[in-house]
Order: C-alpha cells, then sequence, then structure tokens
C-alpha cells in the first residue's frame, strides 16, 4: 500500500531517531516503555518514543472515533478524518517524513529482518487499528507498509506496536550493551547457541565442559555446533534456509553438462502438480480431466519452444529413452528403410551403444569422421550415405567439448542423396542455451532431457515430425497416443514446461553472460599454466570448456580441485561408470598423454565471475602441485 499525497522531507541518517505511536490507548504504550532497557535508551536521548490519542483529533463534539461499518455486520470501524489529522499533524513535527505503517494481520510479517529494514527509517509512524480495523482510504492515503504480528487476531494494535517498538529499539547503537544482538536468535538463520550462567553446576546438572577450558576457539566451534543442532530440531525450516545457503556459499559447481540444480521455480510447480492434480490424466471424471488439461499445456509450451506441433511431442522418462526410441522405434516401423544406420563418431552412449546393438539384427553401424574441432566432416558423410542408409543420428552440442554440429547442412547434405533416410539430433546439450528449432534444423527426430537445463531428473521428450512413423518400445495402457504407454510423469512434465519457457526466453541474455565467464575461465587457465590444451574452440557452445594438462590425470585433478569445493568433471569418459576413454576426443585426434588429462568446465547462467575466478585459480593451484609432483618424481 502507498500512500499518495505526503510531502517528503528527506531523512538525513539511517538510525531510527523518533517513534510515534498513533493509538486510543496512549496509556496502555506509555507504560511499555517507562521501564528497562528502553526508558533508559529514551532518557539517554538516544530515541524518542511517543504516543498520540488519535481521539484529540476528531471535529465532533462527541470525540466519536468510529462508526457503523457501510458493508454491515457487527462492530465498528475507526474513521478517517481523525486518523488523517492525527497523522498529519505529527508528521508536521517530524523532522523527516515518517515511515508510517500500520499494525493488522494482514501486514507482512513481522520478523527480525523486518527489523532490521525499519531501524533504517529515521522516523518510524505506527498506528495501531482497534474495533473492526480502520476505513480502508487511510491505508491507501497514509499507509507506507503493513505489518503482522502473526497469524491470530487481537483487539488492537497497542501490543503488536509495542513489540515491533521494542524490537526495532534495541537494535540502535547503544541500546543495548555492544555485541549483546550479535549471536542472538534470528539475527542470522541460526536460533541461538544454549547459555549457562554461574555456578558451573547445580542439583547435579553441570555446564558443557568446554565452557569452563578457557579454549575460545573451541568455544566459538561449540557455539555454532549446538546453534545448528538446535535450530534443525526446534525450526526445520529455517535450517532448511541456512543449509542452502551453507551449500551454496561453499560450492562452486560447474558440472553442468552432467546435471543441474533444479530450479525453485520448478520444485514449486512440481510440489502444486502433486498436491493439487493427482488424477491420472487418462481418467475420465473431473480430476483426470484437470491433470490431462496440465498435461496438454505442458506439451503446448514445450512444442512452442521448439517451433513444433503439440501433436509432435512425446513424453519420456529421459535423453536416453528418447535416442533409443528415436533409432529402434524407427527402424521397427520402418523395416524396409534400409540396413545402415549412420552416427557420427562423437556421440553419447545412449546413441553410440543402441547403434551398436542393431548389429545383432543385422544393421550396420557407419561412423561419420569430425575434424580437429569436432567438426562431422560433410564430405565424408556424402560419401557415406546411400541408397540402404535407414537413420542418420548425430548431437547437437557435443557434451565433452561443446561442439556445434552443422545440424541442417548434414540433414540437407544426406537427404540429397536419400529422401527417405530419417535424421535424428541429440540435442540435450543445446536445448535452452541455443536456438533449438525442429523445422530450422531440418530433422525429423529431436532429443531432449530437463535436468540438463534447471529441470526435473527422470523427464524428457522426443519431437518426431508429423507423418514419421514409429514404433513403441512400451506397450500398454496406451498413454502418448499408444506410442509410450506408461502413466505420465505429470509433476515432472509440468516442472520441465515451465523451465523449458524461462530458459527458451533467455536464451541470448544468458548464453552472453556465460560466454563471459568462459572467457575468464580460459584466459586465467592458460595463462597461470603453459602446458594447459584448451581443446574447446571459439566456436563451440560457450556451456563447455574442455581444456587439457597434458601427461596429468583428469580424475586426480578432479577430486584434488573437490577438496575445495571446485566440481568439475574428467574430460573424456563414457560416463563415471565406464571409466575407459570415450571416443569423443581420440576421434578430434588427441592422443591418450592429452586426452587422460582433458578436465570438463560445465557452466550455467546461474554461475557468476566470482566463482569463476575462485575456481580457476583453485584448479591452477592443483594443477601446478601436480605437476611439480611429476617433476619430483622424475
Ligand atoms: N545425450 C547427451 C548429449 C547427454 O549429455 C546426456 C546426458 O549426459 C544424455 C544424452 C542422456 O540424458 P539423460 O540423462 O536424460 O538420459
Amino acid at each position: 500500500m502507498m500512500k499518495t499525497t505526503q510531502t517528503a522531507k528527506k531523512a538525513k541518517n539511517n538510525v531510527i531517531k523518533r517513534i510515534d505511536i498513533l493509538t486510543l490507548f496512549p496509556d496502555m504504550v506509555n507504560s511499555a516503555f517507562q521501564e528497562s532497557i528502553i526508558s533508559r535508551a529514551v532518557s539517554k536521548d538516544i530515541l524518542k518514543i511517543n504516543c498520540h490519542q488519535i481521539r484529540k483529533y476528531t471535529t465532533n463534539k462527541q470525540g466519536k472515533v468510529d462508526d457503523y461499518p457501510y458493508s454491515g455486520g457487527p462492530g465498528l470501524v475507526m474513521a478517517y478524518q481523525p486518523i488523517a489529522d492525527c497523522i498529519r499533524s505529527v508528521s508536521a513535527e517530524c523532522d523527516s517524513t515518517p515511515y508510517v505503517i500500520y499494525m493488522s494481520p494482514q501486514g507482512n510479517p513481522f520478523n527480525q529482518k523486518k527489523a532490521q529494514e525499519l531501524v533504517q527509517k529515521e522516523n518510524l509512524m505506527i498506528l495501531c487499528g482497534h474495533y473492526e480495523g480502520i476505513d480502508e482510504r487511510v491505508l491507501e492515503e497514509f499507509i507506507d507498509e503493513e505489518v503482522s504480528l502473526g497469524d491470530f487476531v487481537l483487539t488492537g494494535g497497542e501490543i503488536p506496536a509495542m513489540a515491533v517498538a521494542d524490537c526495532v529499539a534495541r537494535l540502535i547503537p547503544g541500546v543495548l550493551a555492544e555485541g549483546s544482538a550479535e549471536k542472538e536468535s534470528h539475527t542470522g538463520l541460526l536460533l541461538e547457541y544454549p547459555q549457562y550462567t554461574r555456578p558451573a553446576e547445580i542439583e547435579g546438572k553441570k555446564i558443557p565442559e568446554i565452557l569452563l577450558s578457557g579454549k575460545h576457539d573451541e568455544i566459538e566451534k561449540w557455539q555454532v555446533k549446538t546453534a545448528e543442532e538446535r535450530t534443525k530440531l526446534k525450526r526445520p525450516d529455517l535450517y532448511e534456509i541456512y543449509e542452502e545457503e551453507k551449500l551454496n556459499s561453499q560450492t562452486y559447481y560447474f558440472d553442468n553438462s552432467a546435471t543441474t540444480r533444479q530450479a525453485d521455480v520448478v520444485t514449486e510447480e512440481m510440489c502444486r502438480t502433486v498436491k493439487f492434480l493427482y488424477g491420472n490424466p487418462s481418467s475420465l471424471h473431473h480430476m483426470g480431466l484437470e491433470a490431462e488439461r496440465r498435461l496438454t499445456e505442458a506439451r503446448k509450451t514445450i512444442a512452442e519452444t521448439i517451433g513444433a506441433a503439440e501433436k509432435e511431442i512425446y513424453f519420456t522418462s529421459c535423453a536416453t529413452e528418447s535416442n533409443n526410441w528415436a533409432i529402434k522405434g524407427y527402424l521397427e516401423a520402418n523395416p524396409r528403410a534400409g540396413k545402415k544406420v549412420l552416427i557420427s563418431a562423437t556421440e553419447h552412449p545412449s546413441v553410440l551403444e543402441t547403434a551398436q546393438s542393431l548389429t545383432k539384427s543385422g544393421y550396420t553401424v557407419g561412423f561419420l569422421p569430425v575434424d580437429s574441432k569436432g567438426i562431422v566432416d560433410i564430405e565424408e558423410l556424402k560419401k557415406a550415405v546411400t541408397a540402404d542408409t535407414a537413420v542418420i543420428s548425430v548431437m547437437h552440442v557435443n557434451s565433452e567439448t561443446g561442439a556445434i554440429q552443422p545440424i541442417k547442412e548434414i540433414a540437407n547434405a544426406a537427404k540429397a542423396i536419400n529422401p527417405n533416410v530419417m535424421v535424428h539430433s541429440d540435442c540435450v546439450q543445446s536445448y535452452g542455451k541455443l536456438q533449438v528449432n525442429a523445422k530450422a534444423l531440418g530433422v525429423d527426430m529431436l532429443s531432449v532431457s530437463a535436468h540438463k537445463i534447471h529441470g526435473p531428473r527422470g523427464v524428457g521428450f522426443l519431437y518426431v515430425k508429423d507423418g514419421i512413423r514409429i514404433a513403441p518400445l512400451l506397450c500398454g495402457g496406451g498413454q502418448e497416443k499408444a506410442l509410450r504407454s506408461g502413466t505420465e510423469n505429470l509433476p515432472a512434465i509440468a516442472g520441465f514446461s515451465v523451465i523449458a519457457k524461462q530458459a527458451n526466453e533467455k536464451i541470448k541474455e544468458h548464453e552472453e553472460h556465460v560466454k563471459e565467464l568462459n572467457i575468464i575461465f580460459r584466459e586465467i587457465l592458460t595463462e597461470e599454466i603453459r602446458a594447459c590444451n584448451v581443446i574447446s574452440s571459439d566456436e563451440c557452445c560457450p556451456y563447455v570448456l574442455n581444456v587439457a594438462f597434458p601427461g596429468l590425470r583428469a580424475e586426480v585433478i578432479q577430486h584434488s580441485v573437490e577438496q575445495k569445493g571446485v566440481y568439475i568433471s574428467v574430460g573424456s569418459a563414457c560416463s563415471s561408470h565406464k571409466k575407459d576413454r570415450s571416443p569423443t576426443l581420440t576421434s578430434m585426434g588427441y592422443n591418450n598423454n592429452v586426452i587422460d588429462g582433458a578436465i570438463r568446465i560445465s557452466f550455467t547462467y546461474q554461475n557468476t565471475a566470482e566463482q569463476v575466478k575462485f575456481a580457476a585459480k583453485v584448479i591452477c593451484a592443483e594443477v601446478k602441485k601436480l605437476y611439480a609432483r611429476r617433476k619430483g618424481r622424475r
């Protein structure tokens, strides 16, 4: 609520000097500040607290401050005129325009953070309502903020006003003994540690021994530990925020091509769907229809992100499933399409192994070679495509190097030779980061996974161009137009659609930010380590940076930087389950000495330049140590 008319006088300093409380019961409020700490602060002139009787400002003879509500019902409402005159008159006395709050159960929750905000207002005015409340027009005209002490109702605003004034006043420097407010409950995210006073033992109860040790460092550790324990026990809600902040401040996560941290908007959407849309989208009752509506909406949102029609999007459990299904499903539905499958030499195992498994069924698999930058050689592709080629699968962005394949050119070249060839692209590392438009890429199918763009794990989709025949891998209840049976994972699909929309709307903005991070990272590494071999070329997708430290072992680098909170991955492994080298770097012409020392740094738009600088310095320090150790051994 913003007040509209008071003329602003500029606040001169950022600590509260004066609190004015406007009330029908000033004696009640005054009594709270005539004792103890606050009264001493007032007598030392650190702070002024004034209570004002609103009734003094009535213009009617009876001194009436309230009237019946126009909407009927019991109770009386405090009228506009006396409050307005009281606020104007008290404001005129203040050195700067007061910040006016109204104590109301409808207001913003009052907590330590709010108190810290309010203590920075030079003049604070607190309006206390009574009876059924106050005329709404007072709120519109004069009130900067409504503040609530909690979800309960009192007979008036006086008790909350006293609580707010007390809490704010004790934050003014000089009111409490120095340092007393620093380690209290709610000052940070933890509740305060336990307190003891003399004697050290009473009725057989001893204080913790550490407090008698005189070891200040140890005592401080004990304070943090006990504060954490009791916050976890008494306020798990606060502890969760504390844990998250602690994790974020100590984690330098650069393994975003492996997976990303799920976005809060996704978690919120998933929780909403779990709670309210738990009907099965296949059920014919209202709950089912509601769930189906959300499913359709998600499909539409996702289809729009790649310029496809809703009917061309099939939800799956992950991109591995999408890749398997695209290739196997197409060949099963099109047995006369040919007996040859072509894939690039740098495909993800979910494509590579799917293709290789087909050899058992009589298919041959051809590998399209790549150049030193990891890009498919179009001339070689032209030589490889024949009338017998049924499928070509080439990933859009390489997960290890960030190399961007010319998918449109590949599709055009292949279809010029064999118009019936089905072109599939694994777009897992490009979706939401680069523009992925099914038509612009010229593909018949494309695969995507949600967890690479801050979406949930366990959901992906396969785009199948209208008119392309595909057989199901999963048969059963007939979901996804009978092509992918199994009850849809609606919470994950809904969460995915939210982040898909957001990521696709911000592609350019995020890309520019990540490009800068990538440049900073590579500059620090190459400037500090002469042997650093940058594998990802400047034309690569900036979300991935693959660099090698020849002669070192990437796993050793990975584990040593992890000790400092920096998370990266090995630059050339099929997956963490398979320790053998992936073919990507080999096919780009690198020798094993380089390949074994390759690390992959992968970014998200959430990374910051500070994180990059810290992580790059940590990597440099560890790499220098490892090189020095290696030299010492020779
Ligand atoms: N394709 C590429 C290029 C990938 O990077 C990954 C995951 O790392 C996958 C497919 C598999 O994705 P999912 O984890 O959704 O099965």
